[in-house]
């Protein structure tokens, strides 16, 4: 491993903290600009919460982490990094919306309510879809103002199960990362007329039987909708973002807490818990904004407004022969307790002696919880689940783990907008050579879109 610090007077020298996805491909953007880039992390691999554990011989994900081929850019970006070393995934969706099924489809699900009330949802879209664009206070707002009424009411329950905190609580802010972007509404023949017109589009979805049908402008070099690395699940990635970055010149410090951040004669000086310092031209900051408010200004005003969803991640290794054809499955019902479970092991091929493969149940929580505080006690439980939403079948195979994850979304709660205004105008008024990245946008694809346009305006000027 590389790590040599080195100081630079070039004006155009760059730190970047944090290496998870948003630091690897902030660092990969730089490095095309053949600028001097360190990045720094302080863990001692990259990818953040990308990085697969390993147990028994399996790449564990956290989670179900899919790339998306929605644009080029994005798909290129990790294709060079994995050399092109990727496994198509034909993604097979079900989603269960007050306990009914619906396959091909990983939204909730609003099409199959009662005849009437259907039809009073699907007016009230199209009224929302027609009237001016207003400013909501809170999540529940903006779902109103997005599908009217009744929907808003019907998320209350899919936003309580993924987050712990209901829609009338979190901010708007939460939206953009947020599996509430488009539902499925009606049918898919009158899905695909509503969508012609682009206020519905953007908030109907329909199941397509050529998943890049509305990905055909933007994503032309691949003919997959989405893709995954070939070896060692998404830490493959992680680790072939390390060789990459390396060999194109990037400084990567990893095992490196940051103690504090200075300003000072238009230059930041990074301190690190080792007591060695940086002090280049530029910071583009990849964590949450809350925590560079801490580390910059000292103040808590963004982490106070901030919901922590705690999370267990439950794995079982089992026959290949136990899953079923699903590539994950969102849960949205009040009555369970997984929100979604993938099969990694078979779109990763991950099959230990050709026999055994696994599976990943995200299953969110609180601190309070007995499942938290024994979350070995529901394995019984949680494959049962799985067994009756359709992932798998057959008994409870011998091979169980869990992983208790004590963040896992961070949800705004009300008021964060209006505070994070002011946070960014304080550390921009303190340090203006400090970029970030922001968190409300949170697909793989989505942060690339933000960087290029962030670093290029920025490189630009
Ligand atoms: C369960 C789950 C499933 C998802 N599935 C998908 C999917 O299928 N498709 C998709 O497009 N997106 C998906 N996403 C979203 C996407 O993967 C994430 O938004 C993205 O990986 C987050 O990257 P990040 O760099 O912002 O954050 P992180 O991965 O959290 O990385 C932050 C990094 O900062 C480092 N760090 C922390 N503190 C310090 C410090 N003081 N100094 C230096 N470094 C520090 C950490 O070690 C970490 O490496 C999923 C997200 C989750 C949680």
């Amino acid at each position: 491993m590389k790590i040599a610090v080195e100081n630079s007077n070039d004006m155009n020298d760059w730190v970047i903290i944090g290496g998870g996805y948003r630091g690897i491909i902030g660092a990969y953007i730089l490095s095309e600009y053949n600028l001097p880039v360190t990045l720094i992390d302080s863990q001692n691999y990259l990818g953040g919460v990308l990085y697969s554990k390993l147990w028994n011989g399996l790449f564990l994900d956290n989670g179900c982490h899919l790339f998306d081929n929605t644009n080029d850019d994005a798909s290129s970006i990790a294709h060079n990094i994995l050399n092109g070393e990727v496994l198509p995934v034909d993604v097979k969706y079900r989603s269960i919306t007050n306990e009914t099924r619906s396959d091909g489809i990983s939204v909730p699900d609003y099409s199959k309510l009662p005849d009437q009330m259907q039809h009073k949802v699907l007016h009230e879209i199209i009224t929302a879809a027609s009237e001016p664009e207003k400013q909501p206070d809170t999540l529940a707002d903006l779902f109103q103002l997005r599908y009217g009424k009744t929907i808003a009411s019907l998320l209350y329950e899919p936003c309580d199960k993924m987050y712990g905190l209901t829609p009338n609580l979190i901010d708007p802010d939460a939206y953009g990362s947020s599996l509430f972007k488009r539902l499925k509404a009606t049918t898919d023949r009158s899905g695909r007329l509503l969508k012609q017109i682009p206020t519905l589009d953007e908030r109907l979805a329909i199941r397509t039987s050529d998943p890049l049908e509305f990905y055909a402008k933007t994503s032309t070099k691949y003919p997959y909708r989405n893709f995954y690395p070939k070896t060692h699940g998404m830490r493959g990635f992680c680790d072939d973002a390390l060789a990459y970055l390396l060999h194109n010149g990037v400084n990567v410090l990893l095992n490196k807490p940051i103690d504090n951040i200075k300003y000072e004669n238009h230059k930041s000086t990074i301190t690190f818990a080792t007591g060695d310092q940086l002090t280049p031209s530029n910071i583009l900051w990849c964590q949450d904004i809350d925590k560079l408010e801490t580390i910059l200004l000292g103040t808590t005003q963004l982490s106070n407004l901030i919901h922590n969803t705690p999370m267990i991640i439950f794995y079982y290794a089992c026959r290949t022969d136990q899953i079923n054809d699903y590539t994950y499955i969102h849960d949205f019902s009040s009555q369970s307790l997984i929100f979604r479970a993938s099969t990694p092991g078979i779109y990763g091929n991950q099959h230990l002696d050709n026999a055994y493969t696994y599976v990943c149940i995200e299953v969110p929580s609180n601190i309070d919880s007995d499942l938290w505080v024994n979350p070995e006690t529901y394995f019984e439980n949680i494959w049962g689940e799985a067994v009756s939403i359709g992932l798998v079948e057959g008994s409870l195979p011998p091979y169980m783990n869990c992983t208790r994850v004590p963040v896992s979304y961070r949800v705004p709660k009300l008021g964060f907008t209006v505070k994070k205004h002011e946070v960014i105008d304080q550390i921009h008024n303190y340090a203006s050579n400090i970029l970030f990245s922001s968190k409300n946008v949170f697909a793989k694809d989505q942060i690339v879109h933000q960087l290029r346009i962030l670093l290029g305006e920025h490189l630009e000027h």
